[in-house]
């Protein structure tokens, strides 16, 4: 690694008619001008590596895509972007230590590129799908996320889990957006910003995995080109070119952003931004699985139930870390004591399908821990009123980053395997905390295969007993455990015991 003079923590990209410069900030609001500029046409995009260097993507004048380093001492060499041409503003994001790069081909098709910054070719990350003006990206250790204007004036979110086949999502903005969007992320929330027909600024904050809606935000700022926003705990940082050249700085919570005018810096181009990665809280090195009774307020404690089940929530994690020992032989999972977590909500708030982000959420909020760079996988057991029989749930997990995720289960089957067996359901969400789908995902039958991963009845249990014969992992299975390296450290995918017949590994499919 080479030696770099750090930057402050926000960093921008202004263009003009001759390129680029790269402008800093302290606080978001005083900016500075550096003497790095790129030779940048149009657009720019900006994104910060695990360890802090600054990373550019643009075109220049003749139509090449190339990403570059920015110090505060100038640009260090350029690196070409290999496949189709392409145009409008660019994307780039860092995930799992490799570079993504996002643009447009010239018949406005999705295109992005994963890799070493030296080693980039653009791929298309969508079959059908075609963006006005270009495309932006925001990577969580989850999911990569890619945010564009459709040529049918729809605002779409596409993600992936690979960063090669991307999942179409839309939102419904209440303006007609034009141009290309900024996107954000910060745990498992994103900020999506764009301008609108009405040269307004219309962004968009998804809480937990809640599906985006556009609001219209700014009360009478305009902006002339694409908003930069950067997502972060203290809310959304939007810079915008005004229409009159002057730069504008947004701050706040998302539905109450003050816009104020940035002295001394003018904007007659389109600005991106990007926030430094240094004094993001860091959690223990390794995932932790901490169990947590999560109250309702309209559940009271009862401390001898609370003794009780946090006795069997035990017995049942032991069983779980051993079964996980025998999987993986040389790696299992590490358990804590259990907590209690109470709400201010009540038990029928949390009736709708997105409530399991939420309660990710109040659980981080509770205990301190945060969303974006946790490293805890909570098992949560929801605790309802005495005599509610109601499924609110069938159990589920999933992953939030590479580390950190839940699996969240009805509390009543800790002392009573209702309304499903705990041990094989816990294995079973845990799983989706450390990432794995179900199997269907690799074509396997759902209720017959022998995977944890299933839904076969024969691995059902009663109490903390192990199920004879033990379910299974596949090996993508297995592969997939091994890349989780917060989860399974010591754990390595080896073909020759995890694919004895050596069979090719299936793409995913769900
Ligand atoms: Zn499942």
């Amino acid at each position: 690694m080479h030696a770099h003079t750090a930057l402050p923590t926000w960093r921008a990209l202004i263009s003009d008619e001759t390129g680029a410069r790269l402008f800093v900030s302290a606080d978001g609001t005083h900016w500075q001008r550096t003497g790095t500029t790129v030779p940048a046409q149009g657009d720019t995009a900006l994104a910060c590596a695990p360890d802090d260097t600054l990373w550019c993507a643009f075109h220049t004048g003749d139509g090449a895509l190339y990403v570059c380093e920015l110090t505060a001492r100038g640009a260090r060499v350029r690196h070409r972007v290999r496949g189709p041409d392409t145009h409008g503003r660019p994307a780039l994001a860092w995930w799992h230590g490799r570079l993504v790069v996002g643009a447009v081909s010239v018949e406005d098709a999705l295109l992005v590129a994963v890799g070493a910054p030296d080693a980039l070719t653009l791929r298309s990350a969508h079959r059908t799908a075609r963006a006005v003006e270009g495309l932006a990206l925001a990577a969580t250790p989850a999911r990569v996320h890619l945010a564009f204007t459709g040529t049918d004036s729809g605002l779409y979110i596409a993600s992936s889990d690979d960063g090669i086949t991307f999942d179409l999502g839309w939102l419904e903005p209440p303006e007609k957006p034009v141009g290309a969007p900024a996107l954000s992320a910060w745990g498992p929330d994103l900020s999506l910003a764009v301008r609108s027909e009405q040269r307004s600024v219309l962004l968009a904050l998804s809480r937990g995995r809640a599906t985006l809606e556009a609001a219209q935000v700014g009360g009478g700022a305009i902006t002339a080109q694409t908003p930069a926003v950067v997502l972060d705990p203290e809310g959304v940082t939007a810079l915008l070119a005004g229409t009159d050249g002057a730069l504008w700085c947004a701050r706040g919570a998302p539905d109450e952003l003050t816009f104020e005018p940035v002295e001394s810096v003018a904007a007659t181009g389109p600005v991106s931004l990007v926030r430094s990665r240094v004094g993001e809280p860091t959690g223990p090195a390794r995932t932790v699985v901490r169990p947590v009774l999560f109250f309702p307020c309209d559940v009271p404690v009862d401390e001898g139930y609370v003794a009780r089940a946090s006795e069997h929530i035990a017995e049942h994690l032991a069983v779980a870390q051993a079964r996980y020992r025998r999987w993986l032989v040389t790696d299992t999972f590490p358990f804590v004591e259990t907590i209690v977590v109470r709400s201010a909500r009540t038990h029928l708030d949390y009736k709708k399908g997105d409530a399991f982000w939420d309660i990710f959420r109040e659980i981080c909020e509770a205990l301190g821990d945060c969303d974006a760079t946790s490293t805890t996988a909570y098992l949560t057991f929801f605790v309802r009123p005495p005599g509610f029989e109601d499924e609110l749930w069938l159990g589920a997990g999933g992953p939030s980053t590479e580390g950190s995720g839940m699996a969240l289960l009805d509390g009543r089957c800790i002392l009573e395997d209702e309304p499903y067996p705990m041990q094989s359901t816990l294995v079973h969400e845990l799983g989706h905390a450390f990432g794995l789908p179900h199997v269907d995902a690799w074509g396997e039958d759902l209720d017959a295969c022998d995977s944890v991963m299933s839904y076969a009845r024969r691995h059902h249990t009663v109490g903390p007993s192990t199920p004879d014969p033990d379910a299974q992992f596949l090996p993508e299975e297995f592969d997939l455990l091994g890349r989780n390296e917060v989860a399974f450290p010591n754990f390595a995918y080896d073909p020759a015991i995890h694919n004895p017949t050596g069979r090719p590994l299936r793409p995913r499919i769900a």
